[in-house]
């Protein structure tokens, strides 16, 4: 029998048919044309399921799985608010999807759903307690404690990217203050280098987008660190220190014995992993670390497919 695994994304559709063990038979994906609203972005997902379903019996479908940006509520199966999908308030996908097929339907966030992904079939594999951060425009997670995913009353809980670290920081896009999203991401890592340039710091990025600090992005940082540009390695450092801090509060709350990051920014390796371990080691008892392992995540562009699969497969109970 088969999976559908469904990734909506911001930018982009995905589908793909897959097994239990995550093997993907037939993958589809589509410009997801968020600004043509809600209907037409329905419209072509339920066009990309067809496609994907096309020929299969249906009894040899058993379930579809949706990974969607949040917030949302993965119980009730609801979007509440999409900041990547204008209009998308309060629509019923669930619901939506599962009576346009007929086939059982379930929907979480993308990033909680990544961390489902590297438990069953990536970095987390075996562990009973690992948190998935995902650093990249934004930041998300998902935390796993004694085998399940955390999920919260309404299923908004485990958002590590809007941890408070500085309660008068830089305001974040959530609306809150001083998150680590405001301070570690990749749109935290651009603001930083340009600000630091504003104020007349040098740097090898200001020839790298010719003088106009509007194009600076945190893969321009990446570039300039990559060519030793000091400017670049201290901004990736103070983003690293940051990450440092939110996971020493992660520690504290659930003691994993593995973080796994993933995200653009994490190519950055090294100029992010060593002020991270530098704090973590600082700053909590080594009770906490020392069986601690930090890794980068192990599956690339297919995560949010396989999230929903994985997450289907957790709703059947199947180990
Ligand atoms: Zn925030």
């Amino acid at each position: 029998v088969y999976i559908v695994g469904v990734d909506l994304g911001g930018t982009q559709l995905r589908a793909a048919l897959s097994d239990a063990s995550g093997r993907i038979y037939r993958r589809l994906a589509e410009p997801t044309k968020a600004v043509e609203g809600v209907e037409a972005v329905l419209s072509r997902l339920k066009d990309l399921l067809r496609q994907t379903m096309a020929g299969v019996p249906p009894t040899e479908i058993e379930a579809i799985g949706i990974s969607a940006p949040g917030p949302l509520d993965p119980r009730a199966g609801v979007i509440l608010t999409a900041p990547n999908l204008p209009g998308w308030n309060e629509v019923p996908l669930r619901h939506i999807i599962a009576a346009e097929f007929g086939y059982p339907t379930y929907l979480g966030n993308d990033a909680n759903l990544a961390a489902l992904a590297e438990g069953r079939f990536g970095a987390g594999r075996g562990l009973k307690d690992f948190i998935y951060i995902t650093v990249s425009t934004g930041i998300g997670g998902g935390v796993i404690t004694d085998g399940r995913l955390l999920l919260g009353e309404r299923g908004l809980g485990a958002e590590v990217g809007h941890m408070t670290l500085e309660a008068n920081g830089p305001r974040c896009n959530c609306g809150n203050i001083g998150c680590l999203e405001a301070l570690a991401s990749g749109t935290a890592i651009a603001r930083e280098a340009t600000l630091r340039l504003s104020e007349g710091c040098s740097s090898l990025i200001s020839d790298m987008v010719q003088g106009d600090l509007s194009r600076v992005t945190g893969q321009t940082v990446y570039e300039a660190a990559q060519k030793g540009d000091p400017l670049a390695h201290e901004v990736f450092a103070r983003a690293g220190f940051y990450l440092g801090v939110g996971l020493v509060n992660l520690l504290y709350l659930f003691n994993p014995s593995r973080i796994i990051l993933g995200g653009s920014v994490m190519k950055a390796g090294d100029l992010i992993l060593n002020p991270v371990w530098e704090v973590v080691r600082r700053r909590i008892s080594r009770f906490y670390w020392e069986r601690l392992s930090i890794v980068l995540a192990d599956l690339g562009d297919d995560v949010g497919l396989l999230g929903a699969v994985a997450l289907v497969l957790d709703a059947k109970g199947q180990d």
